[in-house]
């Protein structure tokens, strides 16, 4: 085994959706839509896989199917209100992930920092162990919200002091996670400017995971920190068209950023996956077309997604205040954090586990009750996994008969 490997080999996804498949009758766990992607967009893969075109079974471009890097220049140099050349500013990956994994490997040198704020979506820790970084934590604190009001993902705040004092000559970047999965926090404009000020200030790079840039909801609007002051020159942004097109499966995903830094970004992608599926790069190419014809207009998925998802989360939110499961009130993603402690009488803690009590929590619950969820404590490093040990993750992108299943669920326990 090779030492880069060493200490990154559990994943929370391989065990818990093995755990979801083997016990779950109600799975609200692995963050995946279980309605379909639209039909624009089945339509398009459809027409991509057995129209005339028959060019597109086979490889495409390396950087990017050439309609899709278009489009995404053209959908988003419009959002950005930045010119954006789709051959040398756009990338197009493997899903976010592998956009992720770009990154790391183009821009992290052994020794070198990079600042995670907690809780964080898991891979980016090993991610950078694994280019021979060091990750620093720098934790999201929360505040006790306004008597009898339930916790907002707002209460989830930086302290700005502890942020500055993460920064120093070896940092190399910050990874940045709005909306962020797992809390469904939106970070404020005063929040990003206060990282974009570090950025600039110690000269370092700001991947920026939006891969929930659509899902925001009760009017929060989700500001990019490459638009600000300084930022697009030192800023990675990565998407998901799993995200933004309830589609994780197809695995498309995209970087954007200036072509300083895109250009070592491709010196990875072309020596490990060269490029991704065809059809399904050419499909998403489609669907971003018919996004830019409806551009702000209701019938835009991007405007009936978070409608829908909205909705959803309402749904959850009461079901789990119900029965005192408290739910900290997501601004935006499709992932709702509730505090079990009110539980807690059903999962005796067993004082010399090392395992967090929320994973033997959640383990319990998939086992007993057949209710699927993610533990917290799967979002912090190891160092800080006990420092947050009774929440759980549920994901809400489910059909109303999944949502209404978990409710019967909760409701005949409590
Ligand atoms: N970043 C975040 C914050 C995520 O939640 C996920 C999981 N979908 C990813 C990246 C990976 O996205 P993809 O499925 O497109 O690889
Ligand atoms: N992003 C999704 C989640 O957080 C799925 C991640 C995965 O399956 N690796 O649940």
């Amino acid at each position: 085994q090779a030492r880069r490997l060493e200490g990154i080999d559990k994943n929370v996804w391989v065990e818990f959706v093995k755990l979801a498949a083997t016990y779950s009758t109600v799975n609200l766990g692995q963050g995946f839509p279980d309605f379909p992607p639209p039909d624009f967009l089945k339509e398009a893969f459809v027409r991509a896989l057995t129209g005339e075109n028959h060019m597109l079974h086979q490889y495409t471009r390396a950087f990017g199917h050439p309609p899709l890097v278009k489009i995404l220049a053209q959908y988003f140099g419009k959002l950005l209100g930045q010119d954006l050349d789709p051959m040398t500013n756009v990338m197009v990956t493997v899903g976010a992930y592998q956009a992720l994994f770009c990154c790391f490997q183009a821009f992290v040198d052994e020794g070198d920092e990079v600042i995670i704020i907690e809780p964080f979506f898991d891979c980016y820790e090993p991610m950078v162990k694994m280019a021979g970084g060091m990750p620093v934590f720098v934790p999201l604190r929360p505040k006790a919200p306004k008597d009898g009001k339930l916790m907002s993902s707002a209460d989830w705040q930086l302290d700005p002091a502890e942020l500055a004092s993460k920064f120093s000559e070896r940092t190399k970047a910050i990874v940045l996670n709005s909306p962020n999965n797992p809390l469904g926090k939106v970070f404020s404009r005063g929040e990003l400017e206060l990282i974009a000020d570090l950025c600039v200030k110690h000269d370092v790079l700001c991947i920026s995971d939006e891969v929930y840039e659509w899902l925001v909801y009760d009017g929060k609007e989700h500001i990019r920190i490459a638009s600000l002051q300084g930022m697009w020159d030192r800023t990675v942004i990565i998407g998901s068209a799993g995200k933004t097109f309830s589609a994780t499966g197809w695995k498309v995903g995209w970087t954007m950023g200036p072509n300083r830094l895109l250009q070592h970004l491709r010196t990875v992608h072309q020596n490990s996956v060269y490029h991704c599926a065809t059809v399904a790069q050419e499909a998403v190419a489609q669907g971003f077309q018919r996004e830019l014809e409806l551009y702000g207009k209701p019938e835009s998925y991007f405007i009936q997604l978070p409608k829908e998802l909205q909705q959803k989360r309402d749904w959850l939110v009461q079901s789990l205040d119900a029965v005192g499961m408290k739910p900290i009130v997501p601004e935006g993603t499709y992932f709702l954090v509730a505090d079990i402690s009110e539980f807690k009488s059903d999962v005796p803690d067993v004082a010399d586990s090392d395992e967090p009590y929320d994973s033997r929590f959640a383990k319990w619950m998939v086992k007993n009750k057949g209710l699927a969820a993610i533990p917290l404590s799967a979002f912090y490093c190891g160092a800080h996994k006990n420092n947050y040990n009774h929440f759980i993750r549920f994901c809400f992108a489910k059909e109303e008969a999944t949502l209404k299943a978990a409710n019967d669920i909760l409701q005949k326990w409590k």
